[in-house]
């Protein structure tokens, strides 16, 4: 079975899971008076991570989930208006923030234009509300496929939010696979941002984890919310640790599913009836059934059984991930298998 359902999927290596054996460990809830915890493999994971994109102090979370829901409610109470993109996982996949139980938050939508970057436009008639408490993107922007949010666009996005004085949260859960494809350091991407949350789970290969960048005060104040939501871990080197060696291995090979994807969409050009996203930059890439007489969940069921794994994500869409462990063979087979169907349809 060729399992593109998504880069979560990555198993820990042996080399990966090794470095949990002899990681300094201590308990990362009991802070010293700097408000640091005494893991010192945590300390040195979220030091490693800040000092890689250029931000001053990191936070390890348990999830990119967290990450960004610890981001939010530190930078809003409730009642607060958050601009956020109609397609964004923030939105579409996590709640707590504005959930009427929990953050008790509201939002104001902004959509992307036609090259996937958030208009700005609207973005200014927003900020103009005066309304807005923060304003959150997503680099790579998972429902539209992996698409990358260019330094340009970042940096109007930055000169707006000075101009009205709004912190910018960025949900990197994919930000190295955005640096790569643009080829910058994730820094460049980072610099336009006052928070940013990656994961280490997805292409990175780690099994667990998150970070969340920004200044020292923001992430003392978000260790705050972060034990609100009950995430102050213990001896969390044992996931810092293999978090390190992802940072330390892991992102130059984030180019190889880049190139297993394009791989795979190249040959999947001229299909029948089954529709392609047009420009694929990074891991993701995207099927449209809406003209192929198939729903999304029918089309997944008969790739199943031909032995190729995928989901419907999004409207008439399908998501196929590339990540470590899926070679270009798999990719390959992955085509042909979509190939087979797209004919039968
Ligand atoms: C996966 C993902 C997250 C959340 O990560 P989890 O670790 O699954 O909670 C956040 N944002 C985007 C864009 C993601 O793809």
């Amino acid at each position: 079975m060729i399992d593109l359902r998504s880069d979560t999927l990555t198993i820990p290596d042996k080399p990966m899971l090794e470095t949990i054996l002899t990681a300094p460990l201590g308990d990362d809830g009991r802070l010293d008076a700097e408000g640091r915890g005494e893991d010192p493999t945590v300390n040195k994971l979220e030091d490693t991570a800040a000092a890689l994109i250029g931000k001053e102090a990191g936070l390890l979370c348990a999830s990119g989930t967290m990450g960004n829901q610890v981001a939010v409610l530190t930078w809003c109470r409730p009642g607060d208006t958050v601009l956020i993109n109609d397609r964004q996982h923030l939105d579409r996949s996590e709640k707590t923030a504005f959930d009427p139980r929990f953050g008790q938050l509201r939002k104001a939508m902004y959509r992307l234009d036609d090259q996937f970057q958030p208009d700005l436009t609207e973005i200014e008639a927003a900020f103009k509300t005066g309304n807005i408490k923060l304003l959150c993107f997503e680099n790579t922007h998972n429902y539209s496929g992996g698409t990358c949010i260019t330094v340009a666009t970042l940096k109007e996005i930055a000169a707006l939010a000075k101009t009205y004085g709004i912190p910018v949260h960025m949900d990197g859960a994919r930000l190295f696979n955005a640096a790569i494809y643009l080829g910058v350091p994730a820094s460049e991407l980072c610099r336009y941002v006052d928070s940013v949350q990656f994961c280490f789970s997805k292409g990175l290969g780690a099994p667990i984890g998150s970070v969340l960048c920004g200044t020292r005060d923001f992430i003392q104040e978000a260790k705050q919310t972060r034990k609100l939501m009950g995430g102050a871990m213990r001896q969390a080197g044992v996931i810092a640790a293999p978090a390190l060696y992802a940072l330390e291995h892991n992102i130059p090979r984030l180019q190889e599913d880049h190139d297993h994807c394009a791989r795979c969409a190249q040959l999947l050009q001229g299909l029948k009836k089954i529709g392609i996203q047009k420009k694929v930059e990074t891991n993701i890439l995207m099927l449209d059934m809406k003209d192929a007489g198939i729903t999304p969940q029918a089309f997944c069921d008969r790739a199943r059984e031909k032995g190729l794994l995928i989901r419907p994500i999004i409207d008439t869409w399908v998501r196929l991930v590339f990540y470590k462990g899926i070679t270009a063979a798999d990719a390959e087979g992955a085509a042909r298998i979509i190939r087979e169907i797209d004919a039968e349809l």
